[in-house]
């Protein structure tokens, strides 16, 4: 590393420190790849021992990915080494050529970054750090244009942006229906402003590792080692085959629950409602609450102990003890969840599918509910 060139400036503005500042919150903005250019690091450089500590760092970002969680929040570094344990972890992530785990790093890195966003916008009122990040995250990386509104803690959008950026919820929260609206503005708290987004870091951050150019065999020693232990990681914590594809036989489904898999399989993340549904449908069709947990384990924002828990609830195991039924075909479809097919004329519920072909998918349960009550997110 040339140290002449880190981000010690003594003419350091204030706008610049609060850049520095953010950046370490915030490493995925543009500004990020022309800090690491000013630090001057060449990859081999990583083999040098004093280097350890951030190729650790990097390590446990990956890590904590992999485990579907996130990367400690309350624990932020020095801006280099925050900014470089990220560029880092990218280079690993991609050199690791697992696409399952592209998408858990990218998840749990956006999450990391909504931990940040909620945190900046409640705790710190400083008008150029709200201004940093508004400019540089909403408008620079998204073309969000927000008013902020000091003494309401409130953030107004255009409803264009809104429609466009909340078009994957499909709760009913979401709905524009249910938004204070004014003179073309969407009214929204700190929270939902930033959930709001986190999709879209998300969306950067897999931009962002796919543009990356680095192959394994290139890597210094020290790297190429912590990507083989990653990837060993990563087989052990999902017990999956190298290419992570959980296949599930997928004939008998209905065309509904079928997509949902399809989405799994290629490690996406389906919405909590599409997950309900497929929670619901294998329950319904007589699948243990372990085969359903299965289901999920692709999904990038996995978490064992949270699906399990919340598919015991929708079982009836926990909390009130009511079973969840599987919604009907009318409800999938307001949720924007049916993909009808020939096969499903004359039925009302996926759980009919099965039974009118004759697939061993729908016999199990032939005693199933038939009613609109779901309601439990599923991780
Ligand atoms: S009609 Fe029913 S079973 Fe068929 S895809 Fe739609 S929701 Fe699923």
């Amino acid at each position: 590393m040339n140290s002449s060139s880190s981000n010690s400036g003594s003419s350091s503005s204030n706008s610049t420190n609060i850049g520095s500042k953010l950046l370490a919150r915030y490493p995925f903005v543009e500004d990020a790849g022309n800090y690491l250019k000013l630090l001057d690091y060449r990859l081999e450089e990583f083999d040098d021992p004093t280097m350890s500590n951030v190729i650790d760092r990097a390590t446990a970002r990956v890590v904590a990915a992999m485990r579907g969680v996130v990367y400690d929040p309350y624990n932020v570094a020095s801006v280099d080494e925050e900014v470089v344990s990220f560029i880092l972890a990218c280079i690993m992530v991609k050199a690791s050529k697992v696409k399952a785990l592209y998408r858990r790093f990218a998840l749990s890195e956006a999450r990391r970054a909504e931990v940040f966003l909620v945190d900046d916008f409640r705790m710190n009122t400083s008008g150029d750090e709200m201004g940093y990040i508004l400019n540089n995250i909403f408008k620079g990386l998204f073309a969000i244009d927000v008013i902020y509104s000091h003494d309401h803690s409130t953030f107004m959008i255009k409803v264009e942006d809104y429609l466009k950026y909340s078009t994957n919820f499909h709760d009913e929260y979401w709905r524009l229906s249910n938004r204070i609206l004014h003179k073309g503005y969407v009214h929204l708290n700190t929270k939902d402003m930033v959930r709001l987004i986190r999709d879209e870091i998300y969306a950067l951050i897999i931009r962002r590792l796919e543009r990356i150019n680095v192959e394994y065999d290139n890597l210094p020693e020290a790297l190429k080692k912590r990507v083989n232990a990653l990837k060993s990681m990563m087989l052990e914590i999902d017990g999956l085959s190298s290419n992570n594809n959980v296949y599930v036989e997928r004939r008998g489904y209905p065309p509904c629950i079928v997509n949902i898999l399809k989405a799994l399989e290629q490690g996406n993340n389906p919405s909590h409602t599409a997950r309900v549904l497929l929670a619901t449908y294998m329950l319904g069709i007589g699948k243990s609450v372990e085969e359903v947990c299965e289901l999920f384990k692709n999904a990038p924002d996995y978490n064992e102990r949270v699906t399990r828990y919340q598919v015991e609830h929708l079982a009836g195991l926990r909390g009130n003890r009511v079973r969840y039924s599987c919604p009907s075909c009318s409800k999938v479809e307001s949720q924007g969840l049916c993909f009808k097919s020939d096969e499903c004329n004359g039925i009302i519920n996926p759980l009919q599918f099965g039974r009118r072909h004759g697939s061993s998918a729908g016999r199990n349960r032939m005693d199933m509910d038939v009613d609109e009550g779901v309601g439990s997110e599923v991780r």
